[in-house]
């Protein structure tokens, strides 16, 4: 240490001197999103997330919900003040123990200002404590958050985060997540990954949940309510846990012959997609009146309505194939939302094949064929979809077509080796459109510019010579009867109400 002598009045002098170039000039409010052209405010700039611990206590009777997150992160520049994405009400925001000040903005952003600022490339701490009632908050008009009538369910794609958790949300920021849940006895708490352990004292039971590998914001899942709890092992050895609520009436029966299916389909999709990349399997169905089922890791949320007209095991292949295609690999931009979808409805064309249903390629023939030159479906790119069509059916029909027509260009053996090795060549992470047609060239050798803009980036039908060409549509070309519905239609159709707001 080196000791200089300084009068007082030069000492302060100094100070300010250097105080106020190095705060005010180097450090910045980090964005108020994390640059995601269809969604600007989603996710936030200037950190970069590890991992999230959640401590809550959720009481059903009254969605109340109280928490304390704790978020490990690390600075991407000097900050002089940051934004989390959430929606509850907050009583107090530590940085690194520090009391900060914090205000709200926009339509979900939390500003947090810490007492120093923070400089770039260093680990922080931030401990947020809050409570709220979910189902009473809104953003843009809508929740994500769905009252049951013995609870609560966050779940939702793009956005559920705000409704239980403050966030950096966006699938750029994955982190790993401990979710402990306070509920009174008799209701359970269900989240992703592995139970840990629970307990219970004076009336409350905690449930204490963990997730070991990287996450986006919107798999994260918390419900509440009175479920009965299923487990098991896959023939590799992956614990499942199923939770089904205790009042889906006349769907119950139908939901369960699907969803404890869920070890054989991930084993199948195995064969397919390489190794399961999780610790933990399993689905849960509470009692939502929504429609839509979601990827939530290692435990997709399916609505009871998904199994109105019977088992459909075609949904849990769905959602599973997102454990490779959305989950273990995410997208890097909303934009890229066919490196899930066109590759989750692939999968269901798979799953017909192997359940003798209708192959693929009578299924993409049999959506060629379907929509005309004039149907508004063809003006959907699911290359980059916009995000008022983000979870448009061309995304998923029109995205698997393309699959089927790169199938066909280069052949079984290349296709194969595609699904395979992709989910590994970014596994954890995040990759674009471009980066899956990069790596489909690599593979099969071939430059696949022009199939992949016919397929995916033209608002227009693919004329016949370019259908020929990627051999779709064959009966059509050749004169004969238009191609009949496969057997598995309903089913996979019966999936497509994903998303709703
Ligand atoms: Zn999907």
């Amino acid at each position: 240490m080196h000791r200089r002598f300084i009068a007082p009045g030069a000492l302060a002098a100094a100070s300010v001197l250097l105080a106020i170039p190095a705060s005010a000039a180097s450090h910045s409010p980090g964005a108020p999103g994390i640059g995601d052209p269809y969604y600007p405010a989603y996710g936030n700039g200037g950190y970069d997330v590890s991992h999230y611990d959640l401590r809550l206590k959720y009481q059903p009777a009254t969605d109340e919900l109280e928490g304390t997150a704790t978020l490990l992160a690390r600075t991407t520049q000097d900050l002089s003040r940051f934004n989390l994405d959430f929606l509850l009400d907050v009583d107090e925001v530590r940085v690194n123990g520090a009391k900060a000040s914090f205000a709200t903005s926009g339509e979900h952003e939390l500003e947090i200002t810490p007492k120093t600022p923070l400089a770039k490339g260093t680990a922080v701490t931030v401990v947020v404590r809050y409570s709220g009632v979910p189902s009473s908050k809104q953003a843009y008009g809508f929740t994500s958050w769905h009252r049951t009538p013995d609870g609560g369910v966050g779940a939702n794609e793009p956005e559920a985060a705000w409704w239980w958790f403050p966030s950096n949300d966006h699938p750029l920021d994955k982190a790993t997540y401990d979710v402990s849940v306070l509920v009174p006895d008799g209701t359970q708490a269900i989240s992703n990954g592995t139970l840990q352990s629970t307990s219970s004292r004076l009336g409350w039971t905690r449930f204490n949940w963990r997730s070991n590998k990287p996450q986006a914001t919107y798999l994260a899942t918390l419900a509440v309510g009175k479920f009965d709890i299923t487990t098991g092992r896959t023939e590799s050895g992956i614990p499942v846990v199923n939770a089904y609520s205790k009042d889906l009436g006349d769907n119950a029966g139908a939901a369960r012959a699907s969803i404890e299916r869920t070890g054989e389909v991930a084993d199948w999709l195995s064969e397919y997609f390489g190794p399961y990349p999780f610790n933990a399997l399993g689905g849960y169905v509470p009692n939502t009146n929504t429609g839509y089922a979601l990827e939530t890791q290692t435990r997709p949320f399916y609505s009871p309505r998904q199994f109105a007209n019977g088992s459909n095991t075609s949904v849990v292949v769905h959602e599973l194939a997102h454990q490779w295609y959305g989950d273990l690999v995410s997208v890097t931009g909303w934009k890229d939302i066919w490196i899930n979808e066109g590759f989750a409805r692939y999968a269901q064309w798979l799953w017909s094949e192997h359940e003798d249903e209708g192959t693929a390629q009578e299924i993409a023939d049999y959506v060629y064929a379907s929509h005309p030159a004039d149907d508004p479906f063809w003006t959907v790119k699911p290359g980059d979809p916009g995000p008022e069509n983000q979870f448009d059916i061309a995304v998923y029909d029109r995205g698997a077509l393309a699959l089927q027509a790169l199938r066909n260009e280069i052949g079984d053996d290349a296709f194969f080796a595609v699904l395979k090795g992709w989910p590994q060549k970014y596994a954890y992470g995040n990759a674009t459109v471009a980066d899956f047609r990069t790596y489909a060239e690599e593979v099969s050798g071939q430059s696949l510019s022009a199939l992949f803009d016919t397929w995916l980036f033209q608002p227009s039908k693919p004329a016949a010579p370019a259908a020929a060409d990627a051999s779709i549509a064959r009966a059509a070309e050749g004169g004969g009867a238009a191609p009949v519905q496969p057997k598995s239609w309903k089913k996979i159709a019966a999936t497509n109400d994903v998303h709703e707001h």
